[in-house]
């Protein structure tokens, strides 16, 4: 958040006061209460721009999409969907959190040998409480994540927040880092869906050049959706004429 956007919220909120001894009491409550709003619905609605702006679709006019799989790696999971994207001649980026990358290495070289893109998604998702982090947590959650990352799949430059919320220091902890917030412009629903078709039918109904598509991997998903609800999305992808691709960077909006 931009020390501008500060000062202004701060305005905000000693201005209701001096709204409030004039007696303009309707005026005083809604300048007091604007900056909170303001701030949870930047916070914690995914894609809000206000205090960490991201990328959220690419320039493009054909029909091609940016497929992104988060929570990984997975030692069930992802050597089956890169077969799967093998297969479909797709190209996907995988949003890899930290500690499970530290962990399964060889999934990471593998996701990059075969020419996948491969994202910063925090060491240890914390996603209930990145909002709310330290100073300190916030950066060892991204330097973590780095260490375990960069040297794997360098040059490391796309960021995702766990679930998009995002923390009012994260757009400067970001570039002092060099990474890139990416959000997405079409959610699967692939972790809250009870049938792998329902996801097939969320994607196909949204579709559009240029979207940004967010899946995941692991445990995040239900049982009955890993995996298979990707394979059906790349097949209807494919059936629609669209093709899984990692945009340049300069098409990126
Ligand atoms: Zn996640």
């Amino acid at each position: 958040m931009s020390r501008g956007t500060l000062f202004l919220l701060l305005a905000c909120k000693t201005g209701s006061l001096a709204l409030a001894l004039l007696g303009y009491w309707p005026a005083a409550l809604g300048f007091f209460f604007f900056p909170d709003f303001w701030m949870a619905y930047n916070l914690f609605v995914p894609t809000a721009q206000g205090i960490c702006p991201s990328l959220t679709r690419f320039e493009t006019a054909l029909p091609e999409v940016w497929l992104t799989i988060d929570d990984g790696p997975d030692p069930e999971d992802t050597p089956r969907i890169l077969d799967l994207l093998d297969r479909h001649r797709a190209r996907a980026t995988f949003f890899l959190i930290g500690e499970r990358a530290a962990r399964t290495p060889e999934l990471v070289r593998e996701i990059v040998r075969r020419g996948h893109g491969v994202g910063h998604h925090t060491h240890t998702h914390p996603a209930g409480t990145l909002w709310c982090a330290s100073r300190a947590r916030l950066e060892a959650e991204l330097d973590s994540a780095s260490a375990a990352l960069a040297p794997l799949a360098p040059p490391l430059r796309w960021f995702r927040a766990p679930v998009g919320i995002k923390h009012f220091r994260l757009a400067r902890a970001l570039a002092r880092r060099g990474l890139v917030c990416v959000d997405w412009s079409l959610r699967s629903g692939d972790w809250i869906s009870r049938a792998p078709e329902t996801v097939r039918d969320n994607v196909l109904r949204k579709v559009r050049p240029g979207k940004i598509v967010l899946m995941h991997e692991g445990p995040s998903v239900p049982a009955l959706l890993r995996v298979r609800a990707i394979e059906l999305v790349l097949e209807a992808l494919a059936d629609r004429g669209y093709r899984c691709v990692i945009p340049p960077p300069e098409k990126l909006r």
